[in-house]
């Protein structure tokens, strides 16, 4: 039997190389020889042991890569194809699913989740899970996941032609989302960044203004308010900058606990408040935008890191190292 190194977190905290059997594709699966992984929050969350899932796991769900072998019945896609997964598997045949809410299907599972994840020299996905990304580079297509997610959160904005927009925090998600919106028709986006070199990150991805503190934004003036941040102080601010009728789009994944908003503000502005959760259908759209070159992701690589320098990546984006944007790792690098 072949085999492959995958890293492996067997429980919170703990994780390791490990060389298993080389997985099998099933009918209608595929085997995807695995290019491009980047390690992402959730991967952290699960080594933390702050997530929904299942030990032990080999993580990673925004990855690209050569399809190496196919199952039985697969006809959209062939050996040497070159591809992006799309990490949630919706079951199609849920409440949630015939309503167009895969996002919230009762049985889903998910690539580097609940399935192992594309932290391994080789990963099996279902050929309706399976993109073609043409001649995209490999890291290129390991953006198509996290590229969905903001598409999706950003049509949920319903983000009308010369909306003003401001988008709190420019990671590696923030800058996605500020040339998602200037692709959507925003007017003007600004950007509200601590980091120096996140903020210059900010300004070569085309922020229109940027602030470095939420003190030096201006009051009641935007339509569109995103926070990328997850940070509680940072999300309780949000309505104090929305202009009346606006909306605020809580996008960046939060901790567990509560966030306190001044409901009188609410009702007086006239709030929208929205959140996003994974996407719907949008891995078509993400990769039609990276083969335009509307949004740009090579930029935003940071690390190209071996398997075994995983834990190091994650420490990298905890620590806000070395101007960490997006770690890659390359597992047959
Ligand atoms: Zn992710
Ligand atoms: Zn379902």
């Amino acid at each position: 039997m072949p085999t492959m190194k995958a890293l492996q977190i067997t429980k919170p905290h703990e994780l390791s190389v490990v060389t298993i059997e080389r997985p099998q594709p099933g009918p209608g699966e595929a085997l995807i020889k695995v290019m491009a992984s980047g390690i992402c929050g959730t991967d952290i969350h699960i080594l933390e042991g702050e997530y929904i899932g299942d030990y032990p796991v080999i993580p990673g769900h925004e990855f690209a890569g050569v399809v190496e072998q196919v199952g039985e019945g697969v006809s959209r896609i062939k050996i040497g194809d070159h591809v992006a997964v799309e990490p949630n598997i919706a079951c199609d045949n849920c409440s949630y699913c015939l309503n167009n809410q895969q996002n919230f299907c009762e049985n889903w599972q998910a690539t580097g989740v609940t399935l192992p994840g594309g932290m391994a020299e080789f990963v099996v996905a279902p050929e309706k899970a399976v993109f073609d990304i043409g001649d995209l580079a490999f890291e290129e297509g390991a953006f198509v996941e996290p590229l969905s997610c903001v598409l999706h959160g950003v049509q949920k904005t319903n983000l009308r032609l010369a909306d003003k927009v401001v988008i709190l925090g420019a990671g590696p998600i923030g800058l996605l989302l500020l040339q998602a919106v200037k692709v959507q028709g925003a007017q003007s986006v600004s950007v509200v960044e601590l980091d120096q070199a996140r903020a210059q990150a900010a300004e070569a991805a085309g922020a229109d203004m940027l602030y470095r503190s939420l003190d030096d934004l201006p009051k009641d003036a935007f339509e569109v308010v995103i926070d990328a941040t997850g940070v509680i102080p940072v999300m309780k601010r949000t309505p104090e900058f929305t202009r009346k009728g606006g909306k605020i789009l809580l996008f960046g994944v939060p901790p567990k606990t509560n966030v306190e908003f001044d409901a009188f503000t609410l009702f007086l502005k006239g709030l929208t408040l929205l959140t996003s959760y994974t996407s719907v259908r949008n891995s078509l759209q993400a990769i039609d935008l990276l083969k335009n070159k509307r949004i740009d992701v090579k930029s935003l690589v940071s690390h190209r890191l071996r398997l075994e320098e995983f834990e190091h990546g994650v420490n990298l984006i905890k620590n806000k190292q070395e101007n960490v944007k997006k770690v890659m790792i390359l597992p047959n690098g």
